[in-house]
């Protein structure tokens, strides 16, 4: 392939990458390049496996998320650590799931490194939303059916999940709530109580793009009770909309029944 680019990784920078929701050739251009440059590749969960397995044996890898009994590293921690690795001057990429910048702490990460002086670039990454959106079949947009889009995170600090539930529970728009999974119910009931019908498309998405990848789709009414049976866990994704009908057209990608 032809060279785009001659913008070498640089020693003492820190590259903050998003490496895309999963299948691995949907990395970019720019993620690849920075990951073959790399003196250490700093990682966590959404990283999926074949993106990992592309990491070069040249380059250290730090894993910073939550292994089963484990706890992650607390996110101070992972910010010192991506200042230190640059003050050794080594070419650094924190990979992240997804792009770094919707719901990846990826602004707390850049602000940790402005606020120590080390110098950085960030590389978008293809977020859930989009991943999920293109290989289930569900566009988040449709001229018929939806004039806007809202992404929101299901995880609440505190217990209850602290959304604006009139804006969530407007008509003609997709929702994709991000983190939700373990409050499945209660995102339902507060979109049926701020006025969405109890028909309204629902789905739920668990290792999308990946050949894992499960889809359940369902009503708001009885999302929660079908994910239960299908034992779906987090991390997965949750769409509310009526552009969820288009699957049964659009779907084209065929997981791996086996995985
Ligand atoms: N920065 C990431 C999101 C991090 S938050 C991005 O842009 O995609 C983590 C949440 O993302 C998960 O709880 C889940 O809701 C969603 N997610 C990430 N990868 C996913 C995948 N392959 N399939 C379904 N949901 C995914």
């Amino acid at each position: 392939m032809r060279k785009v680019i001659d913008n070498p990784a640089r020693p003492g920078w820190v590259y903050l990458v998003g490496a895309g929701p999963g299948d691995a050739e949907l990395l970019t251009l720019k993620a690849a390049r920075l990951l073959a440059e790399a003196d250490v590749v700093v990682y966590d969960n959404l990283v999926g496996p074949d993106v990992l397995a592309l990491l070069p044996d040249t380059a250290e890898q730090r894993y910073v998320g939550k292994k089963a009994a484990d706890h992650a590293l607390p996110q101070e921690q992972i910010c010192a650590l991506l200042v230190a690795l640059a003050r050794e001057g080594k070419r650094v990429v924190r990979l992240k799931g997804g792009d770094p910048y919707i719901f990846g702490r990826g602004g707390e990460e850049a602000e940790a490194l402005v606020d120590a002086g080390v110098p950085f670039e960030v590389v978008p990454g293809i977020t859930a939303a989009s991943g999920v959106s293109a290989y289930t079949g569900i566009p988040l947009t449709h001229r018929e059916h939806v004039q806007s889009v809202v992404f929101a995170t299901g995880y609440g600090k505190e217990g209850a999940v602290d959304l604006d539930w009139p804006a969530l529970a407007r008509p003609n728009q997709t929702v994709v709530i991000y983190m939700g999974v373990s409050r499945i119910g209660e995102i339902c009931r507060e979109l049926m109580n701020h006025g969405l019908s109890p028909d309204t498309p629902a789905a739920m998405v668990r290792h999308g793009t990946l050949p894992a990848q499960r889809v359940i789709i369902a009503t708001l009414a009885d999302l929660d009770a079908k994910a239960a049976a299908e034992k779906i866990k987090p991390p997965a994704l949750l769409l509310v909309g009526t552009v969820i009908t288009l699957a049964d057209k659009l779907a084209w990608f065929v997981p791996d029944e086996t995985t």
